[in-house]
């Protein structure tokens, strides 16, 4: 039998002991989620520096009866990277290697561990954009990203993840190595796999490598921000404009965030609205014109605030990339990362507010996100883990009665994993454990993520 020494000695004779820590403050911090909210415990942190020491971590880990969590940038929202079984933690943060530009076929290959500004960083480097952004972009990883198919606030230009992702090199938890890494556009040989590991949220496979589609920046861009006095009609205006030509990104805020913005950071909302639309488009020939014809009809509660250049854009998007700091304000705010039918937006969000008051009456709710898919996240402020408890079920009823799914972005996780029926039919489930018992037979790699 192997024990915790033999195995921790395996693990450092792979990696070098420099990269191996069983300290039990650095275990403490690698634990718990980025909202301090969820907590685990962990035997030993691992850190690889190639796709080979990987394949050797798993392999010895599973032979020695060892649960893996993998860690990117741990920027999780639904505690996807907080161990449950005295785990090893896998993290990916030495791989960090990042490949020439391909300016012909728009393509880099970019190491698991390389977050999403540094990839932002080297497409601008090579006049190319990459198409997925969120506000964690800093911290987040590209492996990360790729194993929840992160969207964001792009989405609704460029796609998520899976559609910026051309191929990817796996380790499986037998250790072996699986590379895709197709030459050309078209390509029917066989399952998609590479479509199979976006998503499986670490379940089926570490992913090591990717190589990412990049895009031609648009030579004009222009931003607004509209205020709306109700829900209703906010929506019916994202619901025309993310058809419009050149659409950039349409976000929601929510007016009781812009007022907690400007009532503790300082940040003054560029409209006073109780709803706030923040929409933007960029292609080749300058859109501020289509914008103006776009937004002709629609009923705003005052003139939109305008940005043509990128100071004035900055400035028009800091009240959004805020929405980070405004959720925490109180301590960590509860999350619930909804997909909801825009028809079914404006409801929601008024029995969300009346569930969130009757079960903590202190609380505050804010809605904000990526209008344009209906993808939205919901964060009850001054919500005491009792009152999550009695709040967290009946809310992901409320948003199923809505027609909505309990996972937008963010992925199942394992806040989410006794959901999951509600999103997915029986026979859905119990195919994609087929999958995972094929792969990982053991159950040892993510073993709190997705099922229950
Ligand atoms: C401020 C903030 C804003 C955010 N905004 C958005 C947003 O707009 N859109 C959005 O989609 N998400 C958003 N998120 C959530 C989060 O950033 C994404 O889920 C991101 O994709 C996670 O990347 P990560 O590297 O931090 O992954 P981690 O949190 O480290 O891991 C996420 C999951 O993937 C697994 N995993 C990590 N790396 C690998 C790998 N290499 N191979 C296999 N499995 C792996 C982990 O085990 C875990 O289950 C936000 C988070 C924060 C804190």
């Amino acid at each position: 039998m192997t024990t915790p020494t033999d195995l921790t000695a395996a693990l450092s004779i792979i990696v070098g002991a420099t990269h191996l820590s069983t300290e039990p403050d650095v275990l403490a911090v690698r634990s718990v989620d980025w909202t301090g909210r969820y907590r685990g415990a962990a035997a030993a942190l691992v850190r690889p520096g190639s796709t080979e020491e990987v394949a050797a971590v798993l392999r010895t880990c599973r032979d020695a009866g060892a649960y893996v969590t993998v860690q990117g940038g741990r920027t999780s929202l639904v505690a996807g990277t907080v161990p449950e079984h005295g785990d090893v933690l896998l993290s990916t943060e030495r791989l960090t290697e990042i490949g020439d530009v391909d300016t012909v076929e728009r393509q880099v290959r970019v190491g698991a561990g390389v977050t999403l500004a540094q990839v932002h960083s080297a497409a601008s480097a090579a006049g190319l954009l990459f198409g997925v952004d969120l506000a964690a972009r800093d911290s987040a990883t590209i492996g990360g990203m790729a194993a929840t198919n992160a969207g964001g606030l792009r989405t609704v230009r460029y796609g998520s993840m899976r559609e910026q992702i051309v191929g990817l090199d796996v380790v499986l938890p037998d250790g072996s190595v699986l590379r895709r890494h197709p030459r050309v556009a078209m390509d029917n040989t066989g399952y998609d796999l590479t479509s199979l590991f976006v998503g499986s949220e670490g379940t089926l496979g570490v992913i090591t490598g990717v190589d990412l589609r990049l895009h031609p920046v648009p030579r004009h861009r222009v931003t607004a921000v509209c205020g709306f006095d109700g829900l209703a009609a906010l929506v019916r205006a994202g619901r025309m404009l993310r058809e419009v030509e050149t659409i950039a990104a349409l976000e929601l805020v929510d007016g009781r965030a812009a007022a907690l913005a400007a009532e503790h950071l300082d940040l003054a909302a560029p409209v006073p609205a109780d709803w706030l639309l923040l929409v933007e488009l960029a292609g080749d020939i300058d859109p501020t014109d289509r914008l103006a014809a776009a937004l002709d009809g629609v009923s705003l509660c005052g003139p939109p605030a305008v940005g043509v250049d990128s100071v004035a854009q900055q400035r028009l998007w800091q009240l959004r990339e805020a929405m980070a700091e405004v959720v925490g304000m109180f301590g960590p705010p509860v999350k619930f990362d909804i997909s909801l039918p825009l028809s079914a937006v404006a409801s929601f969000a008024s029995d969300a507010a009346a569930l969130s008051e009757k079960t903590a009456p202190q609380s505050i709710p804010l809605l904000f996100g990526h209008i344009g898919e209906g993808n939205l996240h919901l964060n009850v402020l001054r919500c005491d883990a009792e009152q999550e408890a009695a709040l967290y079920g009946p809310m992901m009823e409320l948003i199923a009665a809505h027609g909505g799914n309990v996972s937008s972005e963010h992925g199942v996780g394992s806040r989410k994993r006794a959901y999951l029926g509600m999103a997915r039919e029986s026979g859905d489930i119990a195919a994609m454990r087929t999958v995972k018992a094929a792969l990982d037979p053991t159950g040892y790699l993510n073993p709190a993520v997705l099922f229950d």
